[in-house]
């Protein structure tokens, strides 16, 4: 049960007694002009986004530069952190991060490049099993990756592009609905693509009740971790799905077009399949003999392409300390808490003006609660307007959707009640 009350005191005493609430100074909050010519905090909602930047990333990517000044090549040998193994001082952060074993985690690349690179080795179509299961209103990257790899394969996307329409009042998708296009295409499913978080509508899936049945039918199972990463406690190696991508400029704080991560499951960990190969994927031991035949590292490094860019590992690397020292567990706890407040005031202060889409149950939600304006998309777009104008950022997505996203990391109960205030604010100056 919540003691949720919107006041002030009350929001202020919670953050308060937040035993997280020091984290909130470890990153830069974008100022905003009060209006009276003085700066002050945005309130920030949009780390579903792009995260905010930890305070101490300056202070890395420049000690990398100065390595790179002082060192030349014998940065990738020497220094605190040698750029040789550098993608490595990661690994422990981001596998406890998603649940997995070190093994299975790599960060490389981007999202869109990491979800074409699984495809290679876990879309293996034949005429018999070629389809492609997603939900419908995809991501657009998600939808054009699988939809392009279908082609490259010579299937037809008007066949074998499977779309699940949403079964839910609010647009969201049952695992009952899922379960049902299996049961009718699952033969023909090569693979099930489906995301951790939904985008837009905020919805979490439940990825291990995924991959049984999937598995089930004899499809591969991948997910797009872009809105779960960071936001909700993973398992992805209990969860038996075969590979999942994501990015690491949301939850994760790594800075806009931060580099990407993957993870392939342990089974998978020395099992001959085709992939698109390159140097830094091969063998470690044997790497520099620069011989003409690729063997492959075992476990998830061996997808990997290239010498990876520091400048860009050196932000998520401070990022991920954060998360340790955070703990996903304790993040988890405040943000149930912290989403259910803005829930509960948009129920209870602003429910003629507003509808949460998001799915309520916690378990089938993140930090984030998508929201319509009751009154229509062009309400809705002035609403959106005028929250940016004063300091409270959210983002847009079409065709009426407010995406809201307290993040337990630098977000506070005060700021879920500025935002109440804000909508009701709007709504008397504009009534
Ligand atoms: C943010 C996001 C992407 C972005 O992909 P990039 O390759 O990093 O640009 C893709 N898919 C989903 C579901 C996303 O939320």
């Amino acid at each position: 049960m919540h003691d949720y009350q919107a006041s002030a005191a009350w929001a202020q005493a919670r953050d308060a007694a937040d035993p997280l609430r020091h984290f909130r100074d470890e990153f830069l909050i974008p100022p905003h002009e009060d209006g009276s010519g003085r700066a002050v905090d945005s309130v920030y909602f949009c780390g579903n986004s792009l995260g905010l930047q930890p305070r101490a990333v300056r202070e890395a990517v420049n000690a990398e530069l100065d390595y790179w000044g002082e060192l030349g090549v014998e940065g990738h040998f020497k220094g605190r952190l040698p750029w040789m193994d550098y993608h490595e001082f990661l690994r422990d952060d981001l596998a406890a991060i998603v649940g997995a074993q070190p093994g299975e985690v790599v960060t490389m690349n981007t999202l869109g490049v990491n979800l074409h690179l699984m495809m290679v080795s876990f879309y293996r179509p034949t005429p018999a099993r070629s389809a492609i299961l997603i939900e419908a209103g995809a991501f657009p990257t998600d939808r054009y990756a699988v939809e392009s790899q279908i082609r490259f394969h010579g299937f037809d996307p008007a066949r074998d592009l499977i779309e699940i329409e949403p079964d839910e009042p609010n647009g969201t998708l049952s695992l009952a609905a899922i379960e049902q296009v299996l049961a009718e295409h699952g033969a023909r499913t090569a693979l099930v693509m489906l995301p951790g978080v939904q985008y837009r509508n905020g919805q979490a899936f439940d990825l291990a009740a995924i991959t049984a049945l999937a598995h089930r039918h004899g499809c591969k199972v991948g997910f797009d971790l872009a809105h779960a990463v960071g936001n909700l406690p993973l398992q992805l190696h209990d969860s038996g799905a075969d590979f999942a991508i994501w990015c690491s400029y949301k939850f994760l704080n790594g800075g806009p077009g931060a580099i990407g991560g993957a993870f392939v499951h342990a089974r998978h960990a020395n099992a001959v399949l085709p992939r698109f190969a390159g140097w830094w994927g091969h063998d470690k031991a044997t790497r520099f003999q620069m011989g003409p035949e690729f063997i492959p590292t075992a476990g998830a490094d061996g997808w990997q392409l290239s010498n990876p860019p520091i400048l860009a590992l050196a932000p998520l690397r401070v990022s991920l300390e954060v998360f340790r020292r955070a703990g996903m567990a304790r993040l988890r706890e405040k943000s149930v808490r912290l989403t259910g407040y803005l829930e509960w005031l948009v129920h209870t202060q602003l429910n003629d003006l507003l509808h949460v889409v998001t799915p309520e149950e916690p378990e089938r939600r993140g930090a984030q609660l998508s929201i319509r304006v009751t009154d229509g998309r062009e309400r809705g777009r002035a609403l959106f307007e005028y929250l940016m104008q004063h300091g409270i950022i959210g983002d847009w997505r079409e065709p009426d959707v407010i995406r809201i996203s307290p993040v337990p990391l630098y977000n506070r109960f005060a700021d879920c009640l500025a935002f109440a205030h804000a909508v009701r604010r709007w709504h008397d100056a504009s009534a």
